[in-house]
């Protein structure tokens, strides 16, 4: 009988063996989906930081990220124009002044007023008021270039 006693206390050690490999296992697993959620929580305050140094320090040209910046200014013009040629094949236009979803084609903004920045097929806009959207759009270094242009067009014309 004594063989049957130590068979069984055998067994149950080893069954407690098992349950305490099952506990580690669980507990390395969850201490692993601790870490990766701690990772993660990191990784978005690094972006948060990033975002803020972005926006404080964008315009500065001396500035040792310039290049960097660069890239950033970059991938997000082409994010807008993408989404703007979404827009498009949506046969739809988002105000540049509060960002509403407007028909393509709509002079106004019917939410808050503004002028919408591409009257597409507009025949009837008045010449001017297009010099000036250009002028908006186009708010880089062209000030220079963009005078000029506006003469030589006047002397086409008189003739
Ligand atoms: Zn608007």
């Amino acid at each position: 009988m004594a063989f049957f006693d130590r068979l069984g206390e055998s067994l149950t050690s080893a069954g407690k063996e098992m349950t305490q490999k099952a506990k580690e296992v669980s507990e390395i697993t969850k201490l692993k989906l601790d870490i990766k959620a701690k990772e993660d929580y990191v990784q978005g305050q690094y972006a948060l930081l990033g975002m803020n140094y972005y926006a404080k320090h964008k315009d500065e040209e001396s500035c040792e990220e310039a290049e960097q910046f660069f890239l950033i200014r970059e991938a997000l013009g082409e994010i807008d124009r993408m989404e703007a040629e979404v827009l498009r094949l949506q046969g739809a236009a988002e105000c540049p002044s509060c960002g509403a979803h407007m028909p393509l084609g709509a002079a106004y903004c019917s939410s808050c007023g503004a002028r919408m920045s591409e009257p597409a097929g507009e025949d009837t806009v008045v010449e001017t008021v297009a010099a000036e959207v250009v002028d908006v759009t186009d708010a880089e270094e062209t000030t220079d270039a963009a005078s000029p242009a506006v003469e030589t067009g006047k002397e086409g014309t008189e003739e």
